[in-house]
């Protein structure tokens, strides 16, 4: 059994969206919030962090490094956890160095990591670079991957299913549909164990939010090596298969982080029916795919329909306008 730290609220707030629900009748529509972790603002990536930063505790590291986009709601979260346990966090983004920083960015700043610019892209050499100054620096340094998706960071979310199982036992409810943002697959392989392991019914959709690129390993495949590569350790008797890892593609079509009229009308619509804010990225991208299915019958008229909010917020600060 791996261990894990706090680093959030939990259990996130399970709660029904009546007035979406209203508009998109018969469906009943149901949000998790996992906006609302409290790691400094909040988000997904808190639930795998609990495990990676006390993974990284106990192999006695005492600084974190970990890489991703420059408006990266994991490298802002991992900033937190590492202000919160004392650990020195070091944060590897894609590009130049803007003239200000905002979102996620200013976030990262304020919470004391130290970022390093790759121009470019992120390479191998690059991480090894920052890494070996680290170690010459007498310091000893945790590497956490892109979205914090690996069979440690994974466990979070077999948690998360555990966690909903039980809110869902307690209402007497069944959800048919689970909704959310698939990227690196982190998430989405510790959803499809924690189904397996707690026996929930609900499907899962997830929603491909950065468009596969030619000579890449397949999201398909990355949730599936990681679903099967920690399917023993917890006592899961199950071997995953393609069809376990169906990704719903289409909706990611402008590519990672563009902002199309399908985000923009996802985040206006939950923020003026129910007072919730999505992000532009993942959230909005995820959240227009659940109303497009609803719209077009894809899914059976009058189910139930969960929306796993995933958090992101401070990256609507650095779209602004592009959002209106
Ligand atoms: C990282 C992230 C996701 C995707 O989670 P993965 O585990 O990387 O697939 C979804 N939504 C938000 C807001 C995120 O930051």
């Amino acid at each position: 059994m791996k261990s894990k730290i706090s680093l959030g609220f939990f259990p996130t707030t399970l709660h029904k969206l009546s007035n979406l629900s209203a508009k998109y009748h018969p469906f009943e529509i149901f949000i998790k919030r996992d906006d609302q972790t409290g790691l400094a603002s909040g988000g997904n990536k808190t639930r795998k962090l609990e495990y990676l930063l006390a993974a990284a505790i106990e192999a006695g590291c005492d600084t974190v490094v970990t890489l991703g986009a420059q408006q990266s709601n994991h490298c802002r979260q991992t900033a937190a956890a590492c202000a919160m346990t004392g650990l020195n966090c070091h944060l590897i983004v894609r590009g130049e160095e803007p003239v200000i920083a905002d979102g996620n960015l200013l976030l990262s700043v304020l919470l004391g990591a130290k970022i390093h610019y790759a121009v470019g892209d992120i390479t191998d050499e690059f991480v090894e670079g920052v890494m070996d100054v680290l170690k010459a620096n007498g310091k000893k340094a945790y590497l956490i991957p892109y979205g914090g998706s690996d069979e440690t960071g994974i466990l979070g979310f077999v948690d998360a299913m555990g966690e909903l199982k039980g809110q869902l036992d307690k209402e007497r409810l069944e959800i048919d549909y689970i909704f959310f943002a698939s990227c690196s697959g982190g998430t989405q392989a510790g959803m499809l164990l924690g189904k397996a392991k707690y026996g929930l019914k609900a499907k899962l959709i997830p929603v491909s939010i950065q468009k596969p690129e030619i000579g890449f390993v397949p999201l398909e495949e990355l949730v599936l090596k990681l679903a099967n590569g920690a399917s023993n350790d917890l006592k899961i008797d199950k071997d995953f298969r393609e069809s376990d890892a169906e990704i719903i593609k289409g909706y990611d079509d402008a590519g990672y982080g563009v902002v199309t009229q399908n985000e923009r009308k996802a985040i206006h619509e939950l923020a003026r029916l129910e007072g919730i804010l999505l992000d532009p990225v993942y959230t909005a991208r995820a959240f227009f795919a659940m109303t497009d299915f609803m719209e077009k019958k894809m899914i059976k008229p009058g189910s139930k329909v969960l929306f796993w909010h995933t958090g992101g917020l401070p990256a609507n600060f650095h779209y602004g306008k592009e959002i209106l």
